[in-house]
């Protein structure tokens, strides 16, 4: 286990895990340029750390095309840069209460796209909230679901 860390909270071994990788052999390891746009990314998670007070549980954070493909994800996903993190705060609250929690922290934050996703309603623990990092970042917060994609109503 690589316990390299990208900032005080998080390792780049968790910024890179995936189960698809391990489930179908598949690299998963991030170039030199991908580990410094992760560490921008964990100092954005940081700062939603903080606001949370509680720990962030990143269930997927860098993903190599392969990795990504295999998974479904947009080919021009942020993923593939190391600048997106899919996260849960489960000391904190629910994936609406901590969309909300960040939007309205966007300054604080300083995200670059915020996405609540596959939210089900009345279906605990379903979704994730997507955050990504860029150095200009657009502010925008969306909802992702089965019905379609739509601004992000606080
Ligand atoms: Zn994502």
């Amino acid at each position: 286990v690589d316990v390299t860390r990208l900032s005080e909270h998080f390792t780049l071994d968790e910024l890179c895990h995936s189960q698809t990788a391990s489930r179908l052999c598949i690299s998963n390891t991030p170039s030199p340029l991908i580990v410094e746009a992760l560490k921008v990314t964990a100092q954005g998670l940081e700062r939603v750390r903080a606001l949370c007070a509680s720990p962030i549980v990143v269930s997927s954070g860098y993903r190599s095309r392969p990795v990504n493909d295999a998974v479904g994800g947009s080919s021009t996903s942020q993923h593939m840069s190391g600048q997106a993190a899919d996260i849960t705060a489960p000391g904190y609250g629910t994936v609406e209460e901590l969309m909300h929690l960040i939007y309205s922290h966007r300054d604080a934050v300083g995200y670059d796209q915020l996405l609540q996703e596959f939210v089900r309603e009345g279906i605990p623990d379903s979704g994730w909230v997507h955050i990504s990092f860029s150095d200009k970042p657009r502010q925008q917060a969306l909802v992702i679901d089965h019905t379609g994609t739509r601004v992000y109503q606080a």
